[in-house]
């Protein structure tokens, strides 16, 4: 290993886990810190092997037969213990997954934590993710942002999480899968507002990148229109609501009440025992409750 992993005094060397960071479409950004440590490590950990053996091949880097192995979601807490023994007995381990950085939407996240507990170096190397590249190009404010991740793909859940997110007052960044684009843009026009401010990134780095500006309400009337919009990968970026909603505590508790009693209940019911445990305007409650129901069945 190179950098950090060579004991240049000679002892034996103390294991170290690497989580580095891999090209999110454009292989010239794989860095070369990165390249030396997917080459020298003594085990690589891969999301899924044969795509990082392609990455690999491309980038012109061998590893000997046998030294890759897979860490995924449905095998990382199975495996995590026999990784972090290997670790204390002095493995140089790095953890890749098939694009961007490691545990952002990505398996590690147990891994790390465990190899932290356990008195373990975790080093970063970083490089492209997806989220910071959209934000970086979306025009919106990025002194303050907060990361979500996926929303949940089916529609109630959905709408019920952006109900929560509503009132956030930092920018919002979402990957969403290019099928439900169409639907998510519309959710959050409701949720948040038709003129509420947004970029759709998609393909960032790759050929066909390109960022789309614009209210909610216009991108989501555009990818109904442009079936380019929402080919690829994409990322969601929302400005955050303005700052004077947000100082209105009593309208935050109010919402997060009124979607509690929304799972149970119907648009009117909910709103009127949400009016009555909050004190705040039946009216009001009940408009928000439109826009957060569950769509009727058929429509
Ligand atoms: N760990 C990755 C990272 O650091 O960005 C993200 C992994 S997550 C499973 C994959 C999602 O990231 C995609 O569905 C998409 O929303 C987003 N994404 C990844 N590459 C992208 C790209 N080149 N352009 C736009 N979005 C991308």
């Amino acid at each position: 290993m190179t950098d950090t992993a060579t004991d240049s005094t000679g002892r034996k060397p103390a294991g170290a886990l690497f989580v580095v960071a891999t090209p999110i479409g454009n292989l010239q950004d794989l860095s070369p810190r990165a390249a030396a440590c997917l080459r020298d490590a003594d085990l690589l950990l891969a999301e899924d092997t044969r795509h990082t053996r392609t990455l690999l091949e491309a980038c012109g880097i061998a590893r000997a037969a046998g030294s890759i192995e897979s860490l995924h979601e449905h095998n990382e807490r199975e495996r995590v213990p026999a990784l972090v023994s290997r670790l204390q007995a002095g493995a140089r381990i790095a953890l890749v997954t098939d694009a961007g950085t490691p545990l952002m939407s990505d398996p590690g996240s147990l891994l790390v934590a465990a190899a932290g507990r356990a008195g373990i170096e975790v080093v970063s190397l970083p490089g492209p993710c997806a989220a910071i590249a959209a934000l970086s190009i979306a025009g919106l404010a990025t002194d303050r942002f907060v990361f979500e991740g996926f929303l949940p793909a089916k529609a109630t859940a959905r709408r019920a999480a952006l109900g929560t997110l509503a009132h956030e007052t930092r920018t919002l960044v979402f990957y969403e899968a290019p099928h439900r684009l169409e639907a998510t843009l519309q959710d959050l026009a409701t949720v948040f507002g038709a003129e509420r401010e947004a970029a759709v990134a998609r393909e960032i780095t790759k050929r066909f990148e390109h960022v789309y500006r614009g209210t909610l309400a216009a991108l989501a009337q555009q990818c109904a229109t442009d079936a380019n919009m929402s080919r690829g990968e994409i990322v969601l970026v929302v400005a955050g609501a303005p700052a004077s909603e947000d100082d209105d505590a009593e309208a935050l508790a109010a919402a997060s009440t009124l979607q509690v009693l929304l799972q149970e209940l119907p648009v009117s019911q909910a709103a009127r025992i949400a009016a009555q445990l909050t004190g705040r305007s039946r009216k009001e409650l009940y408009e928000r409750a439109l826009a957060l129901a569950p769509p009727k069945p058929g429509a």
